[in-house]
This record gives structure tokens, sequence and C-alpha cells, in this order.
């Protein structure tokens, strides 16, 4: 059943707890979801695509961009800026299809302001523990860069509590289950089956 508008699903979680993973795997199980690329002034890590990872661009233009209104939201995290562009997901909320935004805390904090119907989910791993081990096994990031994305999850976590729902990656599939139940919940809310609702009138 085609949606009149598509669900904006924010889902946020320090870095390393395995977002990017969980967003490929339940991308490859769901259609009619849009993942919103971001714009960011970081360098591209290895295997990263320009246009599909991110958008890689360099500070002036994101700050043409900022000066243009053309973000939803942006923030700076670790000496870089990420943001997301208003247009491109703008376009697909109206023809009905889900938008999946993978930000982080102050981004979406920007979001709730503005798109209060948006779901918010937060991401944690099993421990702490755990989140250095995965950000080490990437091997993507020095030490210091690892070091202070540990710094920074310690304040990311503090917000969990704003966010509607926390998934727990202990396994890719059980957190892809857990999300995927938090969307089919969010489907079937009074709001989103007017279409059917009207031929019981
Ligand atoms: P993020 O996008 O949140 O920064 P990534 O998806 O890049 O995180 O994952 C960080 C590392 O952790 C990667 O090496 C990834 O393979 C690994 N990883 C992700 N999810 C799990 C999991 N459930 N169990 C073990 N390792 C995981
Ligand atoms: P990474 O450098 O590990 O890819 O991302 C660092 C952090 O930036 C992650 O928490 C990720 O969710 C966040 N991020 C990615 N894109 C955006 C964006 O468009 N806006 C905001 N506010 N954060 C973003």
């Amino acid at each position: 059943m085609k949606k009149e508008r598509g669900q904006l699903i924010v889902l946020s979680g320090p870095s390393g707890v395995g977002k990017s993973t969980v967003i490929a795997e339940l991308f490859s199980q769901r259609n009619n979801i849009y993942f919103s690329v971001s714009y960011t002034t970081r360098q591209p890590r290895v295997g990263e695509q320009d246009g599909v990872n991110y958008n890689f661009v360099d500070r002036t233009e994101f700050e043409r961009m900022i000066a243009a209104n053309e973000l939803l939201e942006y923030a700076e995290y670790v000496n870089n800026y990420y943001g997301t562009s208003l247009k491109a997901i703008q376009q697909k909320l109206e023809s009905g299809v889900d938008v999946l935004l993978d930000i982080e805390v102050q981004g979406a904090a920007k979001v709730r302001a503005r798109c209060p119907d948006a779901l918010f989910i937060f991401i944690i791993p099993p421990s702490f523990e755990e989140l250095s081990r995965r950000l080490h096994r990437r091997n993507t990031d020095s030490e210091d860069v690892i070091a202070g994305r540990l710094e920074k999850a310690r304040v990311e976590l503090k917000e969990i509590p704003s966010y509607d729902y926390l998934v727990i990656n202990d396994k890719v599939s059980g957190a892809v289950a857990e999300i995927e139940a938090i969307l089919t919940a969010a489907e079937c809310r009074v709001e989103n089956r007017k279409s059917i609702l009207a031929q019981f009138a």
C-alpha cells in the first residue's frame, strides 16, 4: 500500500556501534526506504564512495550550503561538518517514500524541533568495551581519532532519553529485527491508515 507521505526516521548512535552495517542489512530487506546521503567535510575512508556513503565537500562549499539554507540540519563532529540536504529528502517524503537519516545527537535535536513527527531511534553496543573493540577492528581511524570518538560517545549516550526507541546492536540480525519492528509499528498508526479507514466511513 502506497503511503501519502513517507516517514522520516532518525538513527543515532556512537561512532563504531555499527550503524552503517545495520543500515546496509536493513536496506537489503526493505523496499520503499531511502538513505539520506549526508554532506561532510571529512576525508573519505578506504572503500567509501562519493555520492554513496557521503557527498564529500570542502569547508567553503559546506559553509555556502549553510548560508543558502540548503540544510535541514548540520553539526560539527570531531572537527568536521556533517549535514542533511533538505531538498533531497523533501522530494522523497512527499512521494510517499520513508527516509532514514544516520545523524549524530546535535543534528537529531535540530530535526526534533523542525519535524516532530519523525521517529527517533538510538542504537547502542552491548557494552562500552565492545564499542572500543569495534572502532579498533574497523581499522579506519588513527588512535587519536578513536579516542576522540570514544570521548564523544560518553556525551552522546546522555541524550538517549530524548529518543523514542533504543536498539541494541549485539548481533546485526537482532538489531535489524528491532528496527523492522519499530517501522512496522509506525506504519500501523491510525494516522497512517486513513486511506483504508475512508472506505468504512
Ligand atoms: P558506524 O557506522 O556506527 O560508525 P560501522 O557500521 O562502521 O559503525 O561498524 C563498526 C565496526 O563494527 C565494523 O568493523 C563492523 O563490521 C563492526 N560491527 C558492526 N556491527 C557489529 C556487530 N553486531 N557485531 C560485531 N561487529 C559489528
Ligand atoms: P562518521 O565520520 O563515523 O561517518 O560519522 C560521524 C558521525 O556523524 C556519526 O555519528 C554520524 O551519525 C554523524 N553524521 C553523519 N551524517 C550526518 C549529518 O548529515 N548530520 C549530522 N548532524 N550528523 C551526521
